[in-house]
């Protein structure tokens, strides 16, 4: 069932075949505001925070972006969605948050290794820009 085709994300931050900063991040080279960490996945503060809780969740296997996902990634997908809740709920985000992957160059991409945003502890406006 392909129904996304053709997203060509080159930014100029990052190439196709460099490392990512997340990898980095993963690997513990370079040091991130972890706030969870298990064998399959990664959640740290991101460093320019568009609100005053902003986590990114990320897999720890390397998947470029949404659209690059296929069936056998569901379970960790999933895994990623119950995580972000977990974060949220622990980060006392009691009012509500929200949950954002940006893909490609029209959303916004600019780390090419799939993310999840969790933003809240401010209300946030509707829609993006
Ligand atoms: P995107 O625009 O790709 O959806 O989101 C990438 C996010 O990664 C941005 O919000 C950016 O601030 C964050 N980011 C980029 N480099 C780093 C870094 O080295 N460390 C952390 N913690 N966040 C980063």
């Amino acid at each position: 069932d392909e129904v996304c085709h053709g997203v060509g994300d080159r930014s100029e931050e990052e190439s196709a075949d460099e490392m990512t900063i997340f990898k980095k991040i993963i690997d513990k080279e370079i040091p991130a505001d972890i706030v969870y960490e298990d064998d399959q996945c990664l959640a740290f503060r991101d460093v320019n925070p568009q609100a005053p809780v902003h986590v990114l969740v990320i897999p720890k296997r390397e998947i470029r972006s949404l659209a690059d996902v296929v069936e056998t990634d569901r379970e960790l997908l999933g895994h990623l969605l119950v995580v972000a809740s977990r974060i949220a709920a622990k980060l006392h985000l009691h009012d509500g948050y929200r949950t954002v992957i940006n893909c490609g160059a029209h959303g916004g991409q600019t780390v090419h290794h799939l993310h999840i945003h969790l933003l809240g502890g401010r209300n946030l406006d509707w829609p993006p820009g």
